[in-house]
């Protein structure tokens, strides 16, 4: 398999060194549903101090979100950025086999960015994308766009969800109060 955040300590030399990659989100093994618009750049700095190397890795890439209100599509550029430092498991606390937070393990001879990428890429895509954040939203009544267009459904009906939750409530005292003669015991 190709794994081109795979490095090798063999071919990195002491010292400071930069590399920029342009990645598919398949590269990277992210969900094929994700809505990544073309390539994914990972631009790195590997300094290595004898076994150690320390990485700064900015990932830049293009998402082609949705308004979670309007629907609306939204292009936008996101940048990430995250730090490691990979080494030798040597250390290692034998009670706890996992790294800990901001440390990569060398796999024998090397190591592979891969998850940490794959894991900086998906926490930077927003799940709740909005247009913007006075963003009016589709009228759940007529569906229209009240970005861009007035309706006049607000005025027949409570349309604020407080006010909704409000109106349900004192449907339901009312529905209540018609039963309650039913339910009071005979005396
Ligand atoms: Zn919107
Ligand atoms: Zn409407």
């Amino acid at each position: 398999m190709h794994r081109p955040l795979r490095f090798s300590l063999r071919e990195l030399a002491e010292g400071e060194q930069h590399r920029e990659l342009t990645l598919s989100a398949a590269d990277l093994d992210l969900p094929a549903e994700l809505p990544v618009e073309g390539p994914i750049v990972v631009r790195l700095s590997l300094r290595r101090a004898g076994d150690q190397v320390h990485v700064r890795a900015t990932v830049r890439l293009q998402a082609e979100l949705r308004c979670v209100r309007c629907t609306q599509p939204i292009e936008r550029e996101i940048a990430t950025r995250c730090e490691l430092v990979a080494e030798r498991p040597a250390e290692r606390d034998p009670s706890n086999p996992e790294a800990p937070n901001g440390i990569l393990y060398y796999d024998g001879e090397a190591f592979d960015l891969t998850e940490e990428i794959r894991q900086e890429a998906l926490l930077a895509i927003p799940t709740h994308p909005l247009c913007s954040e006075a963003c009016r939203g589709l009228c759940p009544r007529c569906g229209r766009d009240r970005n861009r267009e007035r309706c006049d459904c607000a005025g027949r009906e409570p349309s604020d969800p407080r006010w909704a939750a409000l109106a349900q409530l004192r449907a339901r005292e009312a529905q209540r109060d018609a039963e309650e003669p039913h339910r009071r015991p005979e005396s």
